[in-house]
């Protein structure tokens, strides 16, 4: 193979001269691309590590929030009980009251008068005899409830500590892969001729899977591009053969290897 290598750059065809082969140069892009596919993976794993910590909070957050409705309601029931209660001793106080007034009285009229008061307000206290046992049937309920709830709060927090601790180390532990990764890229990246660095990177930014250089195969039909899957011109098919330059597929822009 010769010491000088074909690129098309921006439109034009620049020579590279001391480049020991195109095939030993396209075999080290290969293994840069590797490279570089770890460390985007090692990136999305750093980009969604943090929004997993954020929806564990928020589910913290939601128990928390159940919890206050529940002390609000609670706090309500036992209002509206001690209300009952204070009304029915006022009651039973005037029922006392009234009782005592029955030996006083002088006619048959106010007597029965006064027994038929006694009457309403002794319904009065049944019915809010009833209503506060009602109250108290709730206010087991609702204690049973706390109980369940605060259990719930209590074991999210230990899975949210245990799986919050699991994440700072796996963030840690792919912060540690990702220095290394970076290390390791930029020794490599030295050992490549700076142009053809230009060139992958120019075709990986615009590609969404990030490959910029691929495998052609071939089938029945033809040769095929690895990247985009369209079939290349036999021309083309052999200059990538020849590997006396650096192709790339006429669709999709990616450096073709054989
Ligand atoms: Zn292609």
């Amino acid at each position: 193979m010769g010491d000088t290598l074909l690129v098309d750059w921006k439109g034009k065809s620049v020579k590279i001269k001391g480049m020991a082969s195109v095939q030993e140069e396209l075999k080290k892009l290969l293994e840069l691309q590797e490279i570089d596919s770890k460390l985007d993976e090692i990136n999305k794993l750093l980009d969604d590590l943090p929004a997993q910590l954020k929806s564990l909070e928020k589910e913290d957050f939601s128990l928390q929030q159940e919890m206050e409705e529940f002390k609000k309601t609670s706090t309500h029931m036992k209002v509206e009980r001690r209300q009952k209660e204070t009304e029915l001793k006022a009651i039973e106080e005037q029922i006392k009251n009234l009782q005592s007034k029955l030996f006083d009285v002088k006619t048959n009229k106010e007597y029965q008068a006064l027994q038929n008061e006694i009457q309403n307000l002794k319904a009065k206290t049944s019915s809010l005899e009833d209503e506060i046992l009602v109250h108290m049937e709730k206010d087991e309920q609702l204690k049973e409830k706390e109980k369940s709830l605060l259990q719930r709060i209590e074991e999210h927090k230990k899975i949210r500590m245990a799986k919050q601790k699991e994440i700072e180390n796996k963030i840690n532990q792919l912060k540690g892969e990702h220095a290394l990764t970076q290390q390791q890229r930029n020794e490599y990246v030295t050992r490549i001729d700076r142009l053809l660095i230009d060139l992958y990177m120019r075709v990986k930014k615009s590609k969404k899977d990030g490959v910029a250089i691929c495998r052609i195969s071939e089938d029945s039909n033809g040769c095929i591009c690895g990247g985009c899957y369209v079939y290349i011109p036999g021309y083309l098919r052999e200059k990538v053969k020849k590997k006396t330059e650096i192709v790339q597929c006429e669709n999709c822009g990616r450096i073709l290897v054989e």
